[in-house]
């Protein structure tokens, strides 16, 4: 099989479970954006993918978010990976959502940029949802803190949450952090501030996107679902 069927058929497995999650949960499929994900995907591959209807991507390293950026017209780019505060500067101009926010310092440093550029730049913050000593993102317990400081960042929107939630063997199994996360969005949406906006709910990878979505998700970030096993 060409790499183009190999892509298009896996879309379309994504697809269709993403309908069957849509119908268990009462939920509409055109709520549920696809964030293809594609560190370490080659341009080619991420050219079907973007002919098949998919122009939103994510990148979790700075270095290559820029190589493809520059090689690939017409679609947005989404900054899903641990970002250092030296980086932000490079991807702000070229992003239009930073997924992985998890300290004030990356708070400060991206509003600086973006006001540099003079552009308002929409994030979400990540959260560490269960508590994982291996992973990014804030623990539940500092969000208010941050929330309580959010307004200060005149030139960021805070659009929402995501979360990586842990690898499991049986993806029901994350369904407790998914609902958590849905949790801690709708109290964060009854904040009345003036740069909060809650849109998006970033959860669920390949493993366990139908389970995000019965949850709430509304962003999932697919890679090797739809790519195939990545080399590395
Ligand atoms: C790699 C990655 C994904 C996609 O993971 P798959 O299991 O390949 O779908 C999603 N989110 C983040 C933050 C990632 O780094």
């Amino acid at each position: 099989m060409t790499q183009k069927h190999i892509i298009s058929k896996n879309l379309e497995i994504i697809k269709n479970n993403i309908e069957k999650a849509c119908i268990k949960a009462n939920r509409k499929i055109e709520d549920i954006e696809i964030i293809g994900v594609t560190k370490t995907t080659d341009a080619e591959r991420i050219n079907i993918l973007k002919e098949l209807g998919i122009t939103t991507f994510g990148e979790n390293k700075a270095q290559e978010l820029l190589e493809k950026y520059n090689i690939i017209d017409n679609v947005s780019w989404h900054f899903i990976g641990n970002l250092q505060t030296n980086k932000v500067k490079y991807i702000i101009d070229k992003v239009s959502l930073i997924h992985s926010v998890n300290s004030l310092k990356l708070l400060e440093e991206i509003n600086k940029r973006a006001f540099n550029n003079n552009i308002n730049m929409p994030v979400l913050l990540e959260i560490n949802i269960a508590n994982e000593p291996s992973k990014c993102g804030l623990l539940e317990k500092d969000l208010p803190y941050i929330i309580e400081n959010i307004e200060k960042f005149k030139n960021i929107t805070l659009n929402g949450l995501m979360c990586v939630a842990p690898f499991v063997e049986n993806p029901e199994q994350n369904a407790q952090y998914f609902r958590k996360m849905r949790k801690l969005f709708v109290d964060i949406q009854q904040k009345n501030k003036d740069n909060i906006y809650m849109k998006y709910l970033s959860m669920g990878m390949t493993n366990d996107y139908q389970i995000a979505i019965e949850e709430g998700s509304n962003m999932i970030r697919i890679g090797t679902g739809i790519f195939g096993k990545r080399n590395y």
